[in-house]
């Protein structure tokens, strides 16, 4: 190990100090909390919200696995950023790249009108809000109308809401990054260098440069680490 294992009265100063915008949107397993750590912090988050019991019994068995002590007894590798980036969050998802995914990702809500009530008339139909559609590749442009009217036939409505670009501006001024720091890394956000917008970041944040750019997320934490640790 190149810097102090971490345990769990530390985690919150940690991940405020050393943990990517990833990271901090989940705390990660991958960070290098031990195994009984990892299960007390997920216990406490878990146990309002499913009991804990419940919490032992489902939600234990995966921890556990993720580290490799249950199943096939793989300890699996957190991913890469390119990974994270090219993945696709669900509904409800909070993982993800935030420097792609703040700025693109649709939340989508299934709405099932009665039958009957998915007229014209209905009041999303006339309120004209636009919606940007993002891929990989390129982004589509929508109005509520031509939404509802896809949808129509199937009493089904569909909302998608997308994630302004003021959230990364409002996490990264959480982070601390100056305003003039924050327009750089928009700009890199922009024309989609995701991994350069988070290597602008971490120099911000540590007054440091980062000359190998971001690849991993634990490498920002372990690169975060040892400058802070030195
Ligand atoms: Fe996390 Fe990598 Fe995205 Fe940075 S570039 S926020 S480390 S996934």
């Amino acid at each position: 190990k190149e810097f102090a294992e971490i345990s769990i009265k530390d985690i919150d100063q940690v991940a405020n100090t050393s943990f990517p915008l990833c990271m901090r949107h989940l705390f990660e397993k991958g960070v290098g909390l031990k195994l009984d750590d990892a299960l007390a912090f997920w216990r406490a988050e878990f146990s309002q919200k499913v009991g804990t019991e419940r919490f032992d019994k489902e939600y234990a068995y995966s921890i556990r696995h993720n580290y490799g002590k249950e199943g096939k007894r793989t300890d699996y590798t957190p991913y890469s950023c390119q990974k994270i980036i090219s993945s696709t969050p669900g509904v409800g998802d909070h993982h993800g790249c935030p420097y792609r995914h703040f700025r693109f990702t649709l939340k989508l809500m299934h709405f099932h009108l009665p039958q009957g009530h998915a007229t014209r008339q209905n009041a999303v139909y006339h309120s004209e809000i636009t919606f940007f559609l993002s891929t990989q590749t390129s982004t589509v442009k929508l109005t509520s109308k031509q939404i509802y009217d896809f949808y129509h036939d199937c009493f089904l409505l569909v909302c998608l809401l997308l994630e302004s670009e003021e959230n990364l501006r409002a996490a990264l001024g959480k982070m601390g990054v100056s305003d003039r720091a924050v327009e750089d890394i928009m700009d890199k956000v922009r024309n989609r260098h995701y991994q350069l917008a988070c290597t602008l970041t971490f120099e911000a944040v540590h007054d440091s440069s980062c000359d190998a750019g971001i690849n991993h997320p634990n490498q920002y934490f372990s690169d975060s680490q040892k400058i802070l640790q030195s």
